[in-house]
């Protein structure tokens, strides 16, 4: 049997769960990508490599020389450059490749969302929301809110967020998934009234958005980048090894 070579660029669990599943196939060798942003990933089943591959043009030139059979883009919504490169890096090499990206998440009744589009225009309707904010947006981009003097913020992050940080804040350094009774007791806690995140999706937490509706907290929800243009989409772990079977059985018997 020909062993194909299957390229996942990951940082998600969505990432991790694909990588286990795909190193558990005959026939199939998996490496995984990371970025390098967290100190101490969680690292998925399989080969891993960490680091930037320079681009789109490293990373087209990465899937030459590792003789990459079909490559999974299953990293965060918000992580547009890399899929931006991906996709470039699939076209100039004709390795076959696709999105995983969970679904948004989707407002209930009772929700008090305000969807904006990025966070920038979070950062300027938030002082008409609230006073005491929860951040739940990652470590990268707290700088947005660097400007916004009259709102006290939360700032939860996996690792320590990147300065500029907004004048008035705690930083509390976590690692998900949360639940409700948690996040609910975090909210009481610190006196949070409005909550921002991004439209991450998926459950590991999603909890603070039904702890904001328990509580009748206003919520600002960033949308998310498109992805690029073009671009197959796999909603889950079982859509993406569907479209790896089609492709890999496809480029086999053609
Ligand atoms: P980004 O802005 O889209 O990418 C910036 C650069 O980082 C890319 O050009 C690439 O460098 C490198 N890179 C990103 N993901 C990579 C990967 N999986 N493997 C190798 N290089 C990668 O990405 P980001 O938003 O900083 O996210 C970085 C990582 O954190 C991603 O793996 C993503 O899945 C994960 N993550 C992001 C978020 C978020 O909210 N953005 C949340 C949770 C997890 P080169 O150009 O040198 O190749």
């Amino acid at each position: 049997m020909t062993t194909r070579h299957v390229l996942v660029l990951g940082g998600t669990g969505e990432g991790r769960e694909l990588a286990g599943r795909l190193s558990e196939r005959a026939g199939v060798v998996v490496t995984s990508s990371l970025a390098g942003r967290v100190r101490e990933p969680l690292l998925p089943p399989g080969r891993v490599r960490i680091g930037g591959f320079g681009g789109a043009e490293g990373l087209a030139h990465w899937l030459r020389e590792h003789r990459v059979d079909a490559l999974i883009d299953a990293t965060h919504p918000f992580a547009s450059v890399i899929s931006d490169n991906a996709a470039a890096a699939s076209r100039a090499t004709g390795v076959p490749a696709i999105i995983l990206q969970r679904p948004g998440w989707r407002e209930q009744a009772g929700d008090r969302w305000e969807r904006v589009p990025d966070l920038a225009t979070a950062a300027a309707h938030l002082p008409r929301l609230g006073r005491r904010a929860f951040l739940t947006i990652g470590r990268q981009e707290v700088g947005a809110f660097a400007a916004v003097a009259d709102v006290w913020f939360l700032v939860r992050a996996v690792e320590p967020p990147a300065p500029p940080l907004p004048p008035r804040h705690e930083v509390l350094l976590a690692r998900g998934p949360f639940d409700l009774d948690g996040e609910l007791a975090l909210m009481r806690e610190w006196g949070i009234d409005v909550v921002v995140t991004k439209d991450s999706g998926g459950p590991a937490t999603r909890a603070k958005l039904d702890a904001a509706r328990a509580l009748g907290l206003p919520v600002l929800v960033a949308e998310r980048p498109p992805p690029p243009l073009g671009a197959a989409v796999a909603e889950s772990v079982e859509a993406a090894l569907d479209w790896l079977d089609r492709t890999l059985g496809r480029s086999q018997s053609g």
